[in-house]
């Protein structure tokens, strides 16, 4: 496995050039593109990694799966499927078009930005930083990590230029999708975007997917199994975006990217896989992870279809 994992990095890196930083968010801008790592846990807990596994980078994206299960578990399925919907949009994760074109603007699904502002209405709190704590929590349950927590100069950079977010949300409010105050839900949006992890806090938040819920360290049950399924079928439909169908056949595993440069699959009943790489492409996915992904996925057989 060792060696699998260091011939993956060694034949990505010869893919990022093709990649930039997300520079729309100036702080992402900042990051070294040139660094690649991936972790490996697997059901038994046993882990792998190589290269820059061990470096903090921000969820983006990624932090949308963890909202998700949480407003379910908070609101039950039906409730949370009345505010936003479950089919892939071909539209980029930012994109604003379907809310008015269509016949309701309820989101088309969780994954894009228009869905997980929706969803983070949801969740259940007092108020915002209260709400933002159990999503942070659940995140280290998820993780294994009780020392994750939010980078503070990534969320004021967000919140200094989410003028789309901010749009989307305002647009949504109107149309009665959004609960409570419009800028209370995308502070709590902006500040879970900047929730930090490394490749080995996504690797084991994959391996609780893969074992349907279930903690590979302790055994314990961390999510329901009707939820874990829920997600990784949105992770398959969804969750490298407007690339999803194209990733499906060339990887085959549910998995959700964040332009923070990470990638968390779930290779189910087997192990969690994490990547790191900020360089993305044209989509917003991490260039070289998902070179790291076709390059497992294919030498262990690993596509779920
Ligand atoms: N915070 C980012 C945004 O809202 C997350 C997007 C992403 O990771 N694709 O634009």
């Amino acid at each position: 496995m060792q060696n699998l994992l260091d011939e993956a990095i060694r034949y990505a890196l010869l893919y990022i050039h093709e990649g930039k930083t997300a520079s729309y968010i100036p702080e992402l801008g900042k990051i070294d593109p040139n660094q690649l790592g991936v972790a490996i846990v697997n059901l038994e807990g046993s882990q792998w990694h190589s290269g820059a596994y061990n470096i903090a980078f921000t969820m983006q994206s990624i932090s949308k799966i963890a909202a998700l299960m949480l407003a379910i578990m908070d609101r039950g399925e039906q409730y949370v499927f009345n505010k936003v919907g479950m089919e892939p949009t071909g539209d980029p994760f930012n994109s604003i078009i379907k809310l008015e074109t269509m016949k309701t603007a309820k989101p088309l699904n969780p994954m894009i930005n228009a869905g997980a502002i929706a969803v983070d209405s949801l969740i259940l709190g007092v108020n915002t930083e209260d709400k933002l704590s159990r999503l942070i929590s659940f995140i280290r349950k998820l993780c294994h990590n009780d020392k994750i927590w939010f980078n503070e100069e990534v969320y004021k950079s967000e919140n200094a230029t989410g003028y789309r977010n901010r749009a989307l949300g305002n647009f949504m409010k109107d149309a009665g999708i959004i609960e409570g105050e419009v800028e209370e839900v995308l502070q709590l949006y902006f500040k879970q975007c900047a929730i930090e992890v490394n490749a080995i806090d996504l690797a084991m938040m994959g391996a609780v997917l893969a074992g349907d819920g279930k903690s590979p360290v302790t055994g314990e049950l961390l999510i329901p199994k009707g939820v874990a399924r829920l997600v990784k079928t949105f992770m398959v439909t969804c969750g490298m975006y407007d690339a999803s169908g194209e990733f499906a056949v060339r990887v085959g595993l549910p998995s959700k990217s964040g332009v923070g440069g990470g990638i968390v699959a779930t290779v189910p009943g087997k192990m969690g896989i994490g990547i790191f790489g900020p360089a993305l492409d044209n989509k917003g996915n991490s260039a070289g992870g998902i070179k790291i992904l076709e390059y497992i996925s294919s030498k262990l057989d690993l596509s779920i279809f």
